[in-house]
């Protein structure tokens, strides 16, 4: 039974998962409105390196380093997604590049994770973010989503609240807001969200490589700009760049290209949001008539054709796959519920 087919859905949020959700919803024939205060990209998914790359995250995020098979899952789901789109996907990899005491550490940790430890990973892919989340939100109008400034601040019995005072009727949230809402808004699960501030810096291209290049505390990853990143400044949530923040990551840039005019880059900020175990929420909330797409942490760009496929089917009470325990919505509830009542 498809008993959610003629259900009136919002996504509040339009990052890379509310716009591959509301994509997702709409090209299976749903009704779906999507509601973001922001302007278009001015999140974390439009400031971000656009890397898709299971391998460099299960390697240099210690969180994710037992992720590596479900990193690769999600990823392969986007060659078909980025053709269809007409997003171009560039499969350059990753090169190692720094001292040959690093290197070596990196082989092995490689080995460790039972890849072979060469100085290039085929493996990563990489996507432009913010023209992609623009090919997203086109194709989701086009299958006919409706894209509405607002901000949601309540969801209860079919109504939603916007922060202008407005309501209106939906019988279903999904909630894709980053790291927007937390600390149990909306709903329960989003207690266990926590921000991490992540400064990039954009500078001009230097040489047409095509691969991003990987050093010690640093990567940059070409396009229209090479991006320099990225800080990991877990507890903040403010936008504002921070000069002190970056020294760091300008050294080690300047380190593997000496060339590199750092003073005419300029510095974005995004803030992702993370879950303990650095997977998003996927599925349903125990507040009714809501369902979480959120806490994607650094791997946003890399999960957001897995998690939209994922909601579709919550929506259309159809198998959500073999990722559905791992990404369970409610998998905190237990260890949230006694940290509760520890406090008490
Ligand atoms: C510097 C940096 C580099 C990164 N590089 C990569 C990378 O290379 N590869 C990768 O996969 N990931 C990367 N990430 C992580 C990635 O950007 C995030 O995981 C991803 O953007 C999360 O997408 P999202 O849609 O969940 O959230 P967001 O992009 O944060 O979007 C959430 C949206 O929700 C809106 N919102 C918030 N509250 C409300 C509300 N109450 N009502 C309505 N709307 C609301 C916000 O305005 C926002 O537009 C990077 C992040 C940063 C900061």
């Amino acid at each position: 039974m498809k008993h959610q087919t003629g259900a009136r859905i919002a996504v509040a949020g339009a990052g890379a998962l509310g716009s591959a959700t509301a994509l997702r919803l709409a090209r299976a024939g749903l009704a779906v409105t999507v509601f973001d205060p922001a302007p278009a990209g001015a999140n974390a998914s439009g400031v971000a390196a656009g890397m898709l790359a299971p391998v460099s995250e299960a390697l240099f995020d210690p969180v994710s380093r037992d992720h590596l098979a479900l990193m690769r899952r999600a990823r392969d789901l986007w060659p078909a997604y980025a053709e269809a789109l007409g997003i171009p996907l560039s499969r350059a990899g990753v090169r190692i590049e720094g001292s040959q005491a690093w290197r070596a550490q990196v082989g092995a940790r490689l080995v460790e994770l039972g890849l072979s430890p060469g100085e290039t990973i085929m493996d990563d892919w990489r996507i432009e973010a913010r023209p992609a989340l623009a090919a997203m939100r086109a194709a989701a109008e086009q299958a006919g989503a409706v894209f509405r400034s607002g901000e949601v601040t309540h969801f209860q019995a079919g109504k939603l609240a916007l922060a202008d005072g407005s309501v209106a009727a939906f019988d279903i949230l999904v909630l894709a807001t980053g790291p927007g809402v937390r600390g149990g808004r909306l709903a329960p699960e989003t207690a266990v969200l926590a921000p991490i501030k992540g400064q990039i810096l954009r500078a001009p291209p230097l040489d047409p490589e095509p691969a991003v290049i990987r050093g010690e505390g640093v990567y940059l990853a070409p396009g229209e700009a090479l991006a320099v990143g990225a800080t990991m400044e877990a507890g903040r949530d403010d936008v504002s760049p921070d000069a002190s923040a970056t020294q760091a990551l300008r050294a080690a840039a300047r380190a593997l290209r000496p060339a590199l005019d750092l003073e005419a880059a300029s510095v974005e900020v995004g803030v992702r949001a993370t879950t303990p175990d650095g997977l998003p929420l996927v599925g349903w909330s125990r507040t009714p008539g809501v369902l979480l797409a959120v806490g994607a942490r650094r791997n946003g760009w890399l999960f957001a054709p897995l998690v939209a496929d994922m909601v579709a089917a919550y929506l259309t009470n159809d198998n959500p796959g073999p990722e559905a325990a791992a990404l369970d919505a409610r998998r905190f509830e237990k260890a949230w519920k006694e940290t509760q009542r520890a406090g008490e």
